[in-house]
């Protein structure tokens, strides 16, 4: 091939690939009888040859299949609480890596996907929990909202685009795309006959289950490499999504009037009881679950199917919330601690402000969602003034400041100590 100098025929040369001229690119490579290949063109194609596969062998033949002990120990080091979930993802994530690893094309057992359902209240490390994951295993993650996708030709996000997030992750190699994680958050809000009328999304929930059930089975999906949406002429990256995993989450809110109403328990009374009662009734009443109370709830039996490790979050009480302030690897206080020590200054909590501020985020329903936002308006103030304050002493944030700092808008004053 030779880059083009002449050209015979009447019509200025063009990119045989995507009809691009040649004044409108870079370079122009041209073929026999006529073909040419812009730099564009040659890029994608580079892109769908990059498969990676004696690599990717390699590096999944390499290192053990992780132990669910060693899993959860992982999880436990980013995620407070929620044992028994981690439990059951931890071993449904060991069953996948040996999933994975199967010999092939040999008349094998063929052993299913363990993709997995997360149920439980906003902000209890639902999203946390798949990210830790994606980290542990060191494979690609994405995380789409249900709600935001469409069925294939509607207006709105197309459910391949959830699988082109992954190549993005993958940084462009399809085969570790094909082995990573993609968490599909709120997968309660598109039931079967949702009744909430929406003007954005203008399909059933149905569709989109169908839509996703697909890629969740395993299917290619072929994808834009460059994004966007799918127009003629383009080239598509095919993506296997056999092996990638699929984590599923909602609140899934009435699900446990569902169960009760199932067993012939009545739901009325849980109003009536006081809140942690009623708590703790509804997360015992989930440990009952069984598909078909999915399915009432709205999700179709296929999806049902196909997602058949179901493991649920728990409440976070103010002990937990008090635990993420301060416990994990990235913990909020130990965040703020680093950035006081850069200055040169020193900050704590008393026990009584950490307690005080679990509360406030609990009464805001948000599990612990709500802690950041909290300490952050609680600091700001602060943080400000940090350059100009003394540092010699160690600035304490007590439970009186954390409760006037709302209550009172007066100006910030951090050194107080009880
Ligand atoms: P969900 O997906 O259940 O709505 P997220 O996982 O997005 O909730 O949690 C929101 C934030 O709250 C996380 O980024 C994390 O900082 C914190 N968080 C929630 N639950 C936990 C938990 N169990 N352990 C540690 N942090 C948590």
């Amino acid at each position: 091939m030779d880059e083009i100098r002449t050209n015979k025929s009447s019509r200025p040369p063009a990119c045989s690939f995507c009809g691009r001229p040649q004044a409108l690119v870079r370079a122009l490579v041209a073929g026999p009888n006529g073909i040419h290949i812009c730099e564009n063109c040659v890029g994608v194609a580079q892109s769908v040859l990059q498969t990676d596969q004696p690599k990717d062998d390699a590096e999944s033949a390499a290192g053990e299949i992780p132990t669910p002990a060693k899993i959860k120990a992982a999880l436990d080091e980013h995620v407070v609480g929620q044992d028994s979930a981690k439990k059951k993802i931890a071993v449904a994530v060991t069953n996948h890596a040996k999933r994975i690893r199967r010999p092939r094309g040999e008349s094998e057992v063929e052993i299913a996907k363990s993709n997995i359902l997360l149920i439980g209240p906003t902000g209890t490390g639902k999203t946390l929990m798949a990210q830790t994951l994606a980290r542990i295993l060191s494979v690609p993650f994405a995380i789409a909202d249900a709600t935001t996708l469409t069925e294939a030709g509607y207006v709105g996000e197309d459910v391949e685009n959830v699988v082109l997030k992954l190549f993005q992750a993958a940084r462009g190699r399809p085969a570790m795309a094909q082995k990573g994680i993609i968490y599909i958050d709120e997968i309660d809000k598109i039931g079967r006959k949702s009744e909430s009328p929406s003007i954005t999304r203008d399909v059933s929930g149905e569709g989109v289950q169908q839509a996703l059930l697909k890629i969740i089975e395993g299917t290619v999906a072929n994808i834009p490499p460059q994004g966007g949406r799918k127009h003629p002429h383009q080239e598509f990256i095919p993506i296997d999504t056999t092996d990638i995993l699929f984590i599923c989450g909602g609140a899934f809110v009435g699900l446990d009037r569902i169960i009760a109403h199932r067993l012939g328990r009545s739901a009325v009374g849980f109003t009536a009881e006081p809140k942690v009662g009623r708590e703790a009734e509804s997360s015992a009443l989930l440990d009952d679950l069984i598909p078909q109370d999915l399915i009432k709830y709205g999700l179709i039996p296929e999806l049902v199917g196909r997602l058949p490790v179901v493991a649920v979050f728990a409440d976070l009480g103010i002990r937990d919330l008090v635990d993420i302030l301060t416990k994990p690897k990235n913990a909020i206080v130990k965040q703020y601690q680093k950035l006081f020590e850069m200055e040169g200054a020193a900050l704590e909590f008393t026990a009584e402000a950490l307690e005080a501020i679990a509360r406030k985020s609990r009464e805001r329903k948000l599990g612990a969602r709500g802690l950041r936002s909290i300490i952050e308006d609680l600091m700001l103030d602060l943080m400000y003034e940090l350059p100009g304050l003394d540092k010699s002493s160690t600035i304490r944030i007590t439970k009186k400041t954390v409760e006037t700092k709302t209550a009172a808008a007066g100006r910030w004053k951090p050194v107080v100590g009880d």
